[in-house]
């Protein structure tokens, strides 16, 4: 669908993959199906796009969020490197699922090329629900994407009048509205009826100047996640590595720490060539270098800040390009 608003407008491209923003709810309760509708719906629902951008639209997916794959990760930064490409264009707004925007917005944040805005949105509430969140948020990030201020500052995502980098973004609620939290960094900005108020820019490495590319990349290193608890034994990390796990995060307890027991199997996951990341489940915070692990002795890496799941992003495309232990640490500090 290509809009009627006028040609002096920024032209942005609206990719869709799905998620609550697009859900409908079937009974008036409280179940709903995500990515039931298009994305030519959702934009007709909002009129008041036409005062903000020219819009082109394209439906990458039809998903929850919970089904996001390294395949539709694949599909979607060619699609959207392929609207950055496109002179006319100003920037990119993505659709998706809450679920795990995160961890699709740092994928996108280390492999798509440009300075031009890339801006993730979603909605806590179904399309058809009472004061659902969706076409608000979906006017503030078409308002960000089309500001040439927000070039040049990495993938972002705008939620609940608020602009995340997508290093920093995390989910931190199940149901409500203000589920996202940029910790320790802080937000990106925020954006109050797209009128923008932007903070400083990262500081880390991304887009335009990472070192990852897809080129030639048909498929991701598997990478699994383990959650560390009290009395954990070994057994999960184990069948990781029987499972063929180029990469292992651990989700560790505290400062990335790990019992004496599943301690001794991850040592001996990164001996037989595993790259071992200890990651915190605290949802907070730095895991830092040989504190109470001897990461030299043991071979493992440190997730600096990054959560369990945006480290196992990390260390998937870091492990297209080594496995050398060293090198990968340096990639937890630059991005
Ligand atoms: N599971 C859904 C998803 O991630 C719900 C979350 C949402 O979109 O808000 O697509």
């Amino acid at each position: 669908m290509a809009s009627s608003a006028a040609p002096s407008l920024p032209h942005i491209r609206l990719l869709a993959t799905g998620g609550t923003i697009a859900g409908a709810q079937t009974t008036g309760g409280r179940g709903y199906q995500a990515g039931k509708f298009s994305i030519d719906a959702l934009v007709a629902a909002v009129p008041q796009l036409a005062t903000l951008a020219r819009l082109d639209v394209e439906q990458v997916a039809a998903i929850g969020s919970q089904d996001m794959s390294e395949a539709v990760w694949l599909k979607l930064a060619a699609r959207t490197q392929a609207a950055l490409d496109t002179p006319d264009i100003a920037g990119a707004v993505i659709t998706h699922g809450t679920d795990t925007m995160e961890e699709t917005a740092f994928f996108l944040n280390l492999v798509v090329r440009a300075e031009k805005p890339v801006v993730l949105v979603g909605a806590m509430r179904p399309a058809t629900a009472i004061s659902a969140d969706g076409p608000m948020n979906l006017y503030n990030a078409i308002a960000v994407a089309g500001r040439p201020a927000a070039r040049g500052r990495g993938v972002l995502v705008v939620a609940n009048d608020e602009i995340h980098f997508a290093r920093e973004i995390a989910k931190t609620d199940t149901t409500q509205v203000g589920t996202f939290n940029s910790g320790h960094r802080g937000l990106a900005g925020l954006v109050n009826a797209g009128r923008l108020h932007l903070y400083a820019p990262p500081v880390r490495r991304h887009t335009a100047q990472s070192e990852f590319s897809l080129d030639g990349v048909a498929a991701l290193p598997r990478v699994d996640i383990v959650y560390a608890h009290a009395g954990m034994g070994r057994e999960l990390i184990d069948a990781t590595v029987r499972a063929g796990a180029r990469g292992l995060v651990i989700a560790g307890v505290g400062d990335g720490n790990l019992g004496a027991v599943p301690l001794a199997a991850a040592a001996e996951a990164a001996k037989a060539g595993v790259a071992v990341v200890r990651s915190s489940r605290t949802g907070g915070g730095v895991v830092e270098r040989n504190i109470e692990v001897d990461d030299d002795k043991f071979g493992f890496i440190a997730a600096d800040e990054l959560n369990p799941q945006k480290a196992r992003v990390l260390l998937m495309l870091g492990l297209t390009r080594t496995r050398e232990v060293r090198a990968l640490q340096e990639m937890f500090f630059a991005y």
